[in-house]
This record gives structure tokens, sequence and C-alpha cells, in this order.
């Protein structure tokens, strides 16, 4: 046996773990258990065509080696990415550490404290740096913000004005191009008509709904937004600002100037360029809106005992509650990223902050003055960090070359050079000796930074920002480590026990796979580097979109897609311009099963189509009569069937076939959410069962970790006739050769992190993949065997099997007085996160084991939730003060003198043996989600400020 394997250490169970659960589920191999479970008819039958697994440290060195092939320049290109300095201490205390990159999103906030003060903080960062009063928690990159900042504009449109039939919205030309890609994209479906312009000649006429002007403009330029926000609010025309978050720190903030939405991206704030991402966008907005804010926002509200405590607030699931009403369908946003862009302000402060951009504009107006010098234009008559200039854009683009220097090259004769926080002395007279060289002038070179301002007057900020404590204690670098640390241990996370979350995959995320990221070769190339300069990125992204083919089954893959919900988005919009190019432009009707993901249906209505939803049979499978029935009634204008396989019942359907032929016989493609990739690589994949198009998860199945609620990476892949749609980027070329406009700012999505899927694959080969999904498979077994008698399993497939993830039926505890709510925090107190609360079904849980837990921690957890079976035979209706209900227990509840509960203090803490190696606790306990809502509390201001 090879023992470098790392299919051994992705793997829980071993060889003794898998005969003694082989016993419990009572079949005679694997492969036995794994023919009961998979469908015949969609069964694969020859292995992937994968190369063998590279061991881990092959791996290292294969990347060591395509990171050489990345040149490694100094970047101006400016447009939204700058390169930026990483804290070493945030590099190492949150980036590289599994206690902040493995935990969930902060649904269980008892034990989530710690990553949603960081998010708390980030959200003050924001409403300081842009004046709003509110702002969310990160969405997934500015262009996407801006078109969130769209369409919540869109949706509040007759409040309070009388504008519910206007849609025109302006889009300043200062706009940058990825984010005008971006707004068509999201723009056309709703019916919103784009009317792109000149802010300075727009006529304010009543037609329009909203507009979004660029903070500086796309090259640089400092404009003065305060007539056009004026005149704009007279017209009942609501404005979004997309800014630049350094700027802010010496510009006026968009709220000082009547801004409705500010948007843009906090890259700069400490986040790798990481060749396009990920990195967290803001979303700032007024108060009257915070019922439209897409994705989450952290709230204060306070615990049983009355203590302050955190958690996401208001719609935070919207797409969940609303599904076909919602108007945005984010789900993962960029939390890990959030966290690490709140921390750098926690870090330097507004007096460190204020440094840092006052030394990016010194830097820039140091550069003007000397370019002038030599008689170079400079267009801009201000700027904050970006010049452009009138230059022979061939000759310095070769000089610049030969330097490792890159500019943004608007067109034979403007050049663009955006300065950052990384520049030094000698990079400034690099750039400047680019430029006398192409004039054929000598230069002095620069010793130091003028004091020149590119700032008009009337455009500086006065407000202070960052004022409260913690932005200004914690500015050494202990007070940081330990500061993060303290966060940290609030939070449960993969490296305290398994997280068992039913449709989120939390497998391991190897330190293997996530190494590389933080080298420098692939974390500092800027998204519009000259292609060739990205050699090692494009070996590994090809080849990433070849092995997803492979496994997929289909011909090609679009990494562009940011989370699982934007993969849907991207697939329907593909799937819609394949329907146009066969004059079929009326196909709109988009069949999605009642047990969906609320994603799904937000994503249809996003993506234009009207969602019809079909039912499911008491086994929990599609209602194939009612399907075929829909189906043929809506014929003549069917776009989709959305469908997740295996179901979100965590079952594979048998007659999965037949649903997908009853589809295309009606003209329709088939969109599978592959959320349940988990249960299908190397056994059977979404062109077998008859998809059209899928997206992954590559943050569920293929090993990057959660990150506490991102990063994500949903690519969609896409059968031969639907590669040709894929989607496109304006800068740099990439897509299919008809590409539908932008799904992300960037051209590859996030790519930095595809290395860690990249990793995954590689590193296990076909056999490893394969025998991953197996172990999937037998670990939800395991547990479905080992619960039986104590829980009921809703639904399983033909033969009694489970696929990856099983529900469990906590209704029948109601009788009990117990909630499914009380079952999630009393696993608390046995160590555990509770596995996925009532989706797909009310007053359920969902396990999803994966296959890198091992025996051990798949019978300490068995245990707990049969020890809570016991706790709840021993509850009645009439006794809510019990151990349950109680849950969870804090340690400073524990040692508390006085002792109030009809239980002891060791039933409430240590109710199990497994328990005391390993205790966790809790912080707070537990939260009151309903009088967060009713005070809504988005910053870290100290309470007091609120009276
Ligand atoms: C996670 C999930 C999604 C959404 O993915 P995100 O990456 O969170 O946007 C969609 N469908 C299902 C079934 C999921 O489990």
């Amino acid at each position: 046996m090879r023992t470098d394997s790392f299919a051994l250490r992705h793997i829980g169970p071993n060889e003794s773990d898998l005969q003694k659960m082989l016993t419990t589920i009572g079949v005679d191999s694997l492969d036995q258990l794994i023919y009961e479970t998979i469908p015949d008819d969609i069964k694969l039958t020859t292995p992937l065509a994968l190369p063998e697994a590279m061991s881990e440290h092959a791996y290292l060195n294969h990347l060591h080696q395509l990171g050489q092939k990345n040149k490694i320049f100094k970047s101006y290109i400016g447009l939204g990415y700058h390169e930026s300095i990483t804290p070493s201490v945030i590099k190492r205390n949150i980036l590289e550490n599994p206690g902040w990159y493995t935990a969930y999103t902060p649904y269980q906030a008892e034990i989530a404290q710690g990553r949603l003060e960081a998010l708390l903080n980030f959200q003050t960062m924001i409403t300081d740096l842009t004046g709003m009063k509110l702002a969310n928690a990160s969405l997934l990159d500015e262009s996407t913000a801006a078109a969130e900042a769209m369409t919540m504009l869109f949706e509040v449109r007759s409040r309070p004005q009388k504008k519910a039939n206007v849609n025109k919205f302006f889009v300043s030309n200062e706009i940058l191009p990825q984010t005008l890609s971006l707004l068509k994209t999201r723009a056309i479906p709703l019916d919103i008509e784009l009317v792109i312009g000149n802010h300075t000649e727009f006529d304010f006429s009543n037609d329009f709904y909203g507009a979004i002007l660029q903070y500086p403009g796309k090259y640089g330029e400092v404009f003065n937004y305060e007539n056009f926000v004026t005149k704009a609010h007279e017209n009942e025309i609501k404005v979004a600002v997309a800014a630049d978050i350094l700027s802010l720190v010496m510009l006026t903030p968009p709220g000082e100037f009547g801004a409705d939405v500010v948007v843009g991206t906090t890259q700069r704030f400490g986040i790798p360029l990481g060749y396009g991402g990920p990195h967290a966008a803001y979303f700032a907005t007024r108060e009257e809106y915070k019922r439209n804010i897409p994705g989450r926002i952290i709230g204060v509200t306070k615990d049983t005992d009355g203590n302050r405590s955190l958690r996401m607030a208001l719609q935070t699931r919207e797409q969940h509650i609303k599904r076909d009403k919602a108007t945005s369908n984010i789900c993962t946003a960029q939390v890990l990223l959030a966290v690490m862009a709140g921390m750098y302000a926690v870090y330097h402060g507004p007096k460190g902050l204020t440094y840092i951009a006052e030394t990016v504009h010194k830097s820039t107006a140091t550069v003007a003055t000397e370019l002038t010098k030599l008689g170079i234009e400079i267009k801009n008559n201000s700027y904050f960090d970006t010049l452009l200039v009138t230059a022979d854009a061939a000759k310095v683009k070769t000089l610049a070359e030969s330097k490792d220097i890159n500019f943004y090259y608007v067109d034979d004769a403007t050049i663009a050079i955006a300065l950052n926080e990384a520049v030094s002395l000698t990079d400034i007279n690099a750039i400047i000796s680019v430029f006398a060289e192409t004039v054929g002038a000598t230069f002095e070179e620069v010793t130091s930074l003028t004091e020149t301002t590119g700032i008009p007057d009337s455009n500086k900020r006065t407000s202070e920002f960052l004022t409260l404590e913690v932005f200004n204690q914690y500015h050494s670098e202990t007070a940081l480590m330990r500061y993060i640390k303290k966060l940290e241990r609030k939070d449960l996370s993969l490296n305290h026990s398994m997280i068992s979350l039913g449709s989120c995959t939390m497998k391991l995320n190897a330190a293997s796979e996530m190494l590389p990221i933080s080298w420098a070769e692939w974390s500092n190339i800027h998204p519009f580097a000259p292609i060739e300069q990205a050699e090692g990125y494009h070996t590994v992204l090809t080849s990433l979109e070849k092995q997803l083919n492979v496994i997929t089954g289909f011909a090609a893959t679009s990494l562009q897609p940011n989370s699982g919900a934007q993969g849907e988005y991207a697939g329907l919009m593909v799937i819609k311009a394949y329907h146009e190019a066969n004059n079929n432009t009326h196909r709109n009707i988009c069949l999605i099963p009642a047990s969906a993901h609320g994603t799904n249906p937000a994503s249809a209505v996003m993506a234009g189509m009207k969602v019809v939803v079909t039912k499911t049979d008491e086994k929990g499978n599609i209602d194939v009569e009612d399907l075929k029935a829909k189906a043929e009634l809506h014929k003549d204008n069917l776009a989709a069937l959305m469908v997740t396989y295996p179901s979100t019942h965590g079952v594979f359907e048998s007659s999965i076939k037949e649903i997908t032929k009853i589809i295309h016989d009606n003209g329709g493609q088939v969109y599978m959410d592959g959320a349940n990739m988990n249960a299908q690589v190397g056994l059977t994949n979404p062109a077998t069962i008859g998809a059209d198009v899928c997206h992954l998860n590559l943050h569920k199945t293929f090993a990057i970790p959660h990150g506490g609620g991102g990063p994500g990476v949903g690519p969609i892949c896409v059968a031969a006739h639907l590669a040709e749609f894929l989607p496109g980027n304006p800068v740099v070329t990439t897509g299919g050769k008809n590409a539908i406009t932008a799904i992300s700012s960037a051209p590859w999505g996030s790519a930095l992190v595809c290395l860690i899927s990249y990793g995954y694959i590689t590193m296990l080969g076909a056999k490893g993949l394969t025998d991953a999904t197996k172990y999937a498979i037998l670990n939800a077994n395991y547990i479905k065997n080992k619960l039986e008698g104590h829980f009921n399993t809703l639904y399983t497939g033909e033969c009694g099997r489970a696929a990856h993830e099983m529900i469990i039926d906590c209704r029948p505890f109601k009788k009990n007085g117990v909630e499914v709510t009380d079952i999630a925090k009393r696993l608390i107190d046995y160590g555990f996160h509770a596995p996925t609360v009532s989706f797909p079904v009310a007053g359920t849980i969902m396990i999803e084991p994966t296959e890198s837990e091992n025996l051990e921690e798949l019978d300490n957890f068995c245990n707990s939730l049969i020890s809570i079976r016991k706790e709840i035979d021993e509850t009645n209706t009439e006794e809510p003060n019990n151990v349950l209900k109680n849950a969870p227990h804090t340690l400073k509840m524990l040692t508390e003198n006085e002792w109030n509960f009809p239980y002891t203090r060791q039933m409430a803490a240590y109710p199990l043996p497994h328990i005391a190696e390993n205790k966790f606790w809790p912080t707070v306990r537990r939260v009151d989600e309903a009088y967060g809502d009713r005070n809504l509390i988005c910053t870290c201001a100290p309470i007091e400020s609120y009276m």
C-alpha cells in the first residue's frame, strides 16, 4: 500500500472502520452498498478518464513549477484591482488558519460570535467610509454589487415616488467596463433599459428610476457628483455610486453628497489580487431599504441572559423564504475576505489608513509632476490614484513589459496608470523612466514624494471615520494576534469537530490544497494582466475545466461564477441564449420541484423566467405525473427544468432519466443543481442522467473551504450545444464564441481558489475521487443505520438506502415540547455544529457527514444524537425549564454560585464521556432572533450611542 497517497489522508474511515460500518449497515462490501444506492441505468461503467493521483509532495512541487510560469509584474492596470499588502499577522492568523477558513455560514449564532463580530467590524468600516447608515456583510464582487444596486433600486422605485412603470437606468460611461457588462447581463431579463452616457449631459428626464456613477471615474478623474445627485433627487431618480474604498479615506464620502446606494470592492484592503478573486464587495445603503438589501446583514441582539450577542439579521435567508418573489439569489458571499478586509482596518486604524491613502495619492502626484516635466500630457484634471496620460501606447508597452511593468492601454495614444500601497520610490522611478525613454528624455531620479495634490478642495473628506474603539486598540501585532485568537475561540470550525451540514458538504480542506494560495506567484497577478504573463494560471484553469468536463460528462466549463447561485443564474442565461439562437425567444417557463433550494426559483426569476412549481410525492420524489402534465401544458413555452440530483431529500431518484426525457420531448433544457455532486463523482454524472448544464459548488464537493460563508466558486459545465454561449468578459477574451455578457467582474472569477479544487482532483485521481464518493455514501448510510430506532429517516431510495445525506424527522418531538432548534442548540453542548435545520423539510435536520470523517467521529456524533433522544423522552410540555430548552450552556452559567435548573451541571455540560476530551464552550446563551430584528443595530457602535 502506498502510504503517501493523498486519498488516505482525505478519506476518514480506515480498513477496520470500513468492516465495522459495513456490518452495521448490513452489506458485505462497499460495492454492494453502492449497487443498492445508485439506480442501474445511470451508473458509469468505466472509470473517470483522469490521470493517476499525485502525492502531496509531488503536487506541491508541481505547483511551484507551474507558479514559475506566472510572471509577477508590477501592475498599474487599476480598473478596480490594485496590488495590496496583506499584513502578515492577518495572513498567518486568518487566511492560513483553519479555525477561520473552515467555518460555515454563521447560522448557529451561538458558536459563531467570533466571525459575526469580525463581520460587524466590516459593516462598520463600510458605513464609516461610505457615509451610509447600513451595510451588508459582503457581496461577490464590485460588478455584481453594482447590479444588485440597480435591481434593488428598481424594486423600490415606487417608494415614495410613483414610478412603478418606469424602467430606465442611467449608467455613467465612467463605469468600469466589467461592471457595464454585468449590468447588461442583469438588466435585460428584468426589462430594465440601460442608457449609457456622460453624466454631465444627463437630462434627468422623468422616465428614469435610477442611475449609477463611478467614483473616481474609471480612469481616475475625481468628479464632484453633488449637483448630479441633487438634480436626480429633484426628479425622483435614485443614485448608486460605485466607489473606490481607499479613496474614501480622502474624498467626500458618497453618503455625504446624498447617494442612495454605495458599492465597491474591498480588495485593496489587504486582499491578494489572485488573478481576479476572491475578494469581498460591499453594499451600503439607507436605513429605509433595510428590508431590500441583498445578502446578509449582521446585527446586534441579546441572548437568554440579556447579554449582547450577534446574529444574522432580517432577510438573511431571503431567497429561502421568498423563493420566486426574491429579488436577489445571493447565498454564499465572501465572508473570509470580508473578515480580512475588516481586520485590515482594525490593524491600521484611521491613522494607518490615512497614511496609506495619502502615500498612494502622493505617489500619484509625484508621477504626475515628473511626467508633466517630461512634456507628457496628463488628461485628468483631478485624481486620487490614477492618471490618464497621452503617449505612444505601443512604444510604452514594449518598454514597460521589458521592465516587468503593466499599464492599462486605453487606446493607441492613451494610457492609464493606477498606483497602490505597494509602490515604492524605486517603482515610481521605474514608471517615470519608461515614459522618459519613450519620449527620448532624461530625468532625474525622484528621492521623495511631492506634497502637491490632485484632489479638488470641494472633494476633500472632512469627516472622521473609524473612531470606535475596535479600530483604535489593536495596532501592535501582539494585540491583533490576540484579538484574532479571541474571536477564533468563539467559533466552532472543522478543526474542532464534524460539521454535518446537509447539502453543504463540509469536507476536509487539506493543507496541501491550501498552501499554494499564499504563494506570491499565484496571489499577486492582476486579472487583466496580459494572458501570456499568466501561463501557470492558464495551465491550472484549463486543466481544471477539463477535469470538471470529465467528471460531469460535459463538453465545456466556465469557471466564472463566484457561487453556486451565480452558477444557476449563468446556466439559465446560457439556456436562454440557446433558445434565442434557435428563434425560441418565447420559451420562458422554468419547472422547479417544490423541494428545490431557494436559490433555484430566485435565479430563474432573475433570468427572466416564470417559475412553475412541480409536486413531490409522499416518498419525497418528484411526482413524475405532475411534472409530465406541466411540461406538456407548457410545451410551447417550456425553457427549462431545474433539478437537484441526488434530490435535496438525499435520494437517487430512479426515474431521473424519464424526467429529463420528458423535458427534452417538450422542448426544454435540463439544468442540474450540482450541490449534491459529492454523491455522484465517479459513479454517475449529470450528462448521463440527461442534463444539459449544471453548476458545481467547488466550495462544497471540490474542497474549497467555506470560509464562514464564502468564498465560493460555482462553475457551470455544459453539453456541446451550449458551449458557445459560456460567459465572456469585456477586457480579456474568454468564454464561448457567442458568449453571453459577464456573470462576474473577473474573466475567470475567483481564480486563486480554483487552485484548491485543482489540487483536490489532481491528488485524488480517478480512483481516489470515486472512493471519496463511495465513502461519503458509506458514512451517510452508517449514520442512518446507527440512528435507527431513535430517529426516523424521512426518505430513502428503492433499496432503503440514503445517498450521501439524509433527513431526520424531528417533528414527532413537538409533543414533548421539543422543537428542531432545541436539538440543534443542544448539539452544541455535545461539541457539535448542528446539521442543516429545516431544509428542505421544516422541522427536520439534514445530516451529511462527508467522506472525511472517520468512525470515531461518526460514533461520537451518533451517540450524541441518541443521548439527546433520551433527553427528549424525559422532557414534557409542562416543564420548559429543561436541558434542551436551556441549551446551549455557557461556562459562565455553569460556574455561577446559584444553579436553578432541574438537572445537574454535569448533565448540562458533560452528558457523554467523549466531550471531556474536547469541550467546546459557546460564549453566549441562546440568541434572541426577533429582538434584534425589532431593534436593528448593524455596526459595532456601543449601544449607548443609539439611545
Ligand atoms: C448550496 C446550495 C446552493 C447555493 O450555492 P451557493 O454557493 O451558496 O450560492 C444551491 N442549491 C443547493 C441545493 C445548495 O445546497
